[in-house]
C-alpha cells in the first residue's frame, strides 16, 4: 500500500443500542484510519431490543455527521464484508477480561477465513469500561437514568420502546 492510500477499518456489531462505549471506539479508531465504517450485523443470531433498520438510523443520528464516519449494515460474514469495503482490519472492543475469550475466539477464526484481514482491538475510557447495550437495556425498562450512558437520540427511543 502506498502512504497516499486511505486505511479504512470496518467496525462491526449489534448496536442495540449504541452506547457512549461504542462511540468512544469509533472515535479511537479515527486517530488510526482514515476511515472507519461502522457495520450493523445482520445476520446476528440474537434477540434484539431494536430492528437492524432502527440500529442503524440511530448510528446516522450519532455519527453521521462525523468526518470519516460512514454507517452501513451487512449480511454476510464480517470479514467478506471488509474485503468488499476495501478495509484493512475489523476493529473490535475489550472492556474487561470477559470479552477476552470471545474476541479471541472470533478474531483467530476470522484470520483463518481471511489472513489478510487484521482484527485491531481498542479499549473504551475507563468510564465506559462497564458499559453494555445489555445493560443499558436493563436500566431503560426500569425507567432509569440513561444520560451518561447513551447519547440524547438513542435514549428518546430507549424511553419510547419501554413505553410500550
Ligand atoms: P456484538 O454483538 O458484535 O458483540 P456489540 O454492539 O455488543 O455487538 O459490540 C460491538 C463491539 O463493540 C464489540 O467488540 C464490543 O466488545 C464493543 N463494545 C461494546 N460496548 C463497549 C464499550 N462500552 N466499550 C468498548 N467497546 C465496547
Amino acid at each position: 500500500m502506498t502512504s497516499s492510500e486511505k486505511k479504512c477499518v470496518v467496525y462491526p456489531g449489534s448496536f442495540d443500542p449504541l452506547t457512549y462505549g461504542h462511540v468512544d471506539l469509533v472515535e479511537r479508531a479515527l486517530e488510526v484510519f482514515d476511515e472507519v465504517i461502522v457495520a450493523v450485523a445482520r445476520n446476528f443470531d440474537k434477540r434484539s431490543l431494536f430492528t437492524f433498520e432502527e440500529r442503524v438510523e440511530m448510528l446516522g443520528e450519532v455519527l453521521g455527521e462525523m468526518e470519516g464516519v460512514t454507517i452501513d449494515d451487512f449480511d454476510c460474514l464480517t470479514v467478506e464484508y471488509a474485503k468488499q469495503k476495501g478495509a484493512v482490519a475489523i476493529v473490535r472492543g475489550l472492556r474487561a477480561v470477559a470479552d477476552f475469550e470471545y474476541e479471541l475466539q472470533m478474531a483467530l477464526t476470522n484470520r483463518k477465513l481471511s489472513p489478510e484481514i487484521e482484527t485491531i482491538f481498542l479499549m473504551p475510557s475507563e468510564s465506559y469500561s462497564f458499559l453494555s447495550s445489555t445493560l443499558v437495556k436493563e436500566i431503560a425498562s426500569y425507567g432509569g437514568d440513561l444520560s451518561s450512558f447513551v447519547p440524547p437520540p438513542v435514549e428518546r427511543r430507549l424511553r419510547e420502546k419501554c413505553k410500550r
